[in-house]
């Protein structure tokens, strides 16, 4: 099947902006993008015009948890007093509202990712069964089983896991939950096994004030919260560092780790993130939700960096849309150009997860890819549209 699709404009995303563009299909891969008027038409393609539309990649959720969907009430109260706080409460709700294997908000999330136009996501879960949820879905979902654990004991029963997952040949990806709730030689562990396999290591970074205490010095409201759940052992040893900077320590930065959050990050951790050409996720929505702060996003691209947007889990996020993360980053960074934030929804998740096939339109690429509609914002410059129209878009898909 041939399949010619025109629109006033094309967002190819690398590449300028086309008027009067068009998209060729050749059963399921693109074969051409530009102007209507140069391109080759294949003798029986399908002409199909999409007037008052905007033709763009499909956008890429590079951080979720889609087995929290069930907690969504968290995500609807109010910001919680401190990031300890939060997870205190997560812990709660997940106790009272413990899964039972089907997974139906889950499901229903992930497919309101794909009516609004995600075709690529990076989930993680605890649950080793959570890599059923995406599995076989419109949106192409990667899986990371996450590890945690800071007591002696939590290490080693997390090390014969994966050393029991390697003897059954099982190919799950794993990653590690943030460099204060996993022991170091844990870290190092899972990073090296997900290194021989070359896949992604997504870890949480830097999101919390909290956080940063807990690893300068061992204090402060995470510490009393792991002795009151009774699993501080005197084990761990605060690195006296912030988290890349600790990252880095244990040999864990490199092209294959996606720090995610990164909203507390000295320059000198900038400077280090390009250097080992780690990847960035920003989460805008979450860290707002969680009164986190405001990642150095400024600082982040003037290294030469280009991130990825996740949305995080429902429990602290009441949205789960990337539409919504574009706008809400464009509110608290007014400076930013909208292309460079449209861009991170797609390219730059893309490129995080390491699927050539999504976040541009290019030939080769795989051709599903969306129409948006334009005509609900024609007074906005294209790429403002797109960056700030948030959850009320409407698209179609294409292919
Ligand atoms: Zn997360």
């Amino acid at each position: 099947m041939i399949f010619l699709h025109r629109a006033p404009f094309v967002v190819p995303v690398g590449e300028p902006l086309i008027t009067d563009g068009a998209v060729l299909t050749e059963n399921g891969r693109i074969i051409d993008v530009g102007r209507f008027v140069d391109l080759r038409i294949t003798p029986g393609a399908g002409i199909i015009d999409h007037p008052g539309t905007i033709l763009t990649p499909s956008l890429v959720n590079a951080h979720i948890h889609l087995e929290l969907a069930h907690l969504a009430e968290l995500g609807q109260r109010e910001t919680p007093k401190n990031f300890t706080e939060w997870i205190k409460s997560l812990l709660v709700l997940r106790e009272e509202k413990e899964v039972h294997g089907n997974f139906l908000e889950a499901q229903a999330l992930l497919d309101s990712l794909y009516y609004s136009g995600v075709g690529l996501a990076a989930d993680i879960g605890n649950l080793s069964k959570s890599r059923e949820i995406g599995a076989g879905n419109r949106v192409k979902t990667h899986f990371f089983w996450e590890i945690l654990g800071l007591s002696r004991q939590a290490e080693e029963r997390n090390l014969q896991q994966l050393a029991n997952l390697d003897r059954e040949n099982k190919d799950v990806s794993c990653t590690a939950h943030a460099p204060y709730s996993t022991a170091a030689n844990l870290l190092q562990s899972v990073k090296k096994r997900a290194g021989e396999k070359k896949q992604l290591f997504p870890i949480h970074t830097a999101e919390s004030a909290d956080e940063l205490e807990f690893l300068h010095n061992g204090s402060g409201p995470l510490r009393n919260f792991v002795e009151e759940k009774g699993v501080w052992d005197g084990s761990f040893t605060p690195p006296g560092c912030p988290s890349v900077e600790y990252l880095d320590r244990l040999g864990i930065l490199d092209y294959l780790t996606l720090c995610v959050h990164c909203v507390h990050l000295s320059d000198k951790e900038i400077e280090l993130l390009s250097l080992r050409q780690a990847k960035v996720c920003f989460c805008p929505g979450s860290n707002r939700y969680m009164g986190v702060g405001k990642a150095p996003v400024e600082k982040i691209l003037a290294h030469n960096i280009l991130p990825a947007l996740g949305t995080d889990s429902l429990a602290s996020n009441p949205y789960c849309s990337i539409w919504e993360e574009m706008r809400i980053l464009c509110q608290d960074h007014p400076g930013i150009d909208p292309a460079m934030v449209f861009t991170m929804a797609t390219r730059g998740g893309a490129e995080a997860l390491g699927e050539a096939d999504y976040g541009t339109l290019g030939p080769g690429k795989v051709a599903r890819f969306l129409a948006v509609d334009y005509e609900q914002g024609a007074d906005l410059e294209t790429f403002e549209f797109l960056a700030q129209i948030g959850g009320q878009v409407k698209i179609e898909w294409l292919k």
